[in-house]
């Protein structure tokens, strides 16, 4: 499996992908809404774009699908209850159906309700394994609720799916905001060593070059997996006084994350 991440370079901060086959150039877009860096990749490699995945349904997802659909002739893949928010699609899928991609790449669909609450996340089991984490875990961080999702079933997804995957799975999430997830979780957790030293070597960066993390690392530096973090707790009760002193990690999560949104 050969990943290629893009970076957009727009003020979304939109990473897209191209997952292609060694053997034979095939290759699925994932949430190529930078149509024009998607083709001209695809082109330079030599790869023919096949099938394109949208992770879900937000437009700075879907936003490039007629245009490469146009150029390719690619068959569009979403979560199977998308319905009409998105537009052509020719494959819906749910938990556990797979993608293949030419010869040697397979793709796990896992469905991970919470940013919105048709969202799919690829998952590959290959030598070197991968999740495609959509807009549901960012490097250091976790997707929004406030268009269409629930944090409640970001939480579940976070515990149920996401931490029980491999720890050396490496995330290639659909934007680039590590600089500021690491600012927040130091916000939560000032001790955490890990933050602290990944921040200066991300700090005013070029998303072109950020870090891949692994799962292992998210464990470590992303405050939404420090959950039973004594910490994270002690200074989640200075703001909500409510917050019993053994919470347990449903409510942390949503805590949290409501205070991301005004973060
Ligand atoms: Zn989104």
């Amino acid at each position: 499996m050969i990943v290629e991440r893009i970076w957009t370079g727009n003020a979304y901060r939109n990473y897209n992908y191209l997952v292609a086959c060694p053997e034979t150039g095939e290759a699925l877009a994932i949430d190529p809404l930078d149509s024009a860096k998607t083709l001209a990749t695809a082109r330079v490699k030599g790869w023919q774009i096949t099938q394109i995945l949208n992770t879900h349904e937000h437009h700075d997802h879907t936003g490039g699908n007629a245009a490469v659909v146009a150029a390719t002739g690619a068959r569009l893949i979403a979560h199977h209850r998308v319905g009409s928010r998105i537009a052509g699609v020719d494959r819906g899928v749910q938990a556990g159906d797979v993608i293949k991609v030419g010869r040697t790449v397979e793709l796990e669909c896992l469905d991970t309700p919470g940013h919105t609450m048709c969202h799919i996340c690829l998952r590959s089991h290959t030598e070197q394994p991968a999740l495609f984490s959509g807009d549901t875990l960012f490097n250091a961080g976790a997707g929004n609720c406030h268009n269409g999702g629930d944090p409640v079933a970001m939480y579940t997804t976070f515990a149920e799916q996401l931490a029980q995957l491999p720890d050396d799975t490496l995330v290639y999430p659909g934007h680039d905001y590590i600089e500021n997830n690491l600012k927040f979780t130091l916000s939560r957790e000032p001790g955490n060593a890990a933050a602290q030293a990944l921040l200066p070597q991300v700090t005013g960066h070029d998303a072109a070059t950020s870090p891949v993390t692994t799962l292992a690392q998210e464990k470590g530096f992303n405050v939404f997996f420090r959950l039973t973090s004594a910490a994270v707790i002690e200074r989640l009760r200075e703001h909500f006084a409510d917050l019993p002193a053994q919470p347990d990690a449903r409510t942390v999560f949503i805590k949290l994350r409501e205070l991301r949104n005004r973060w």
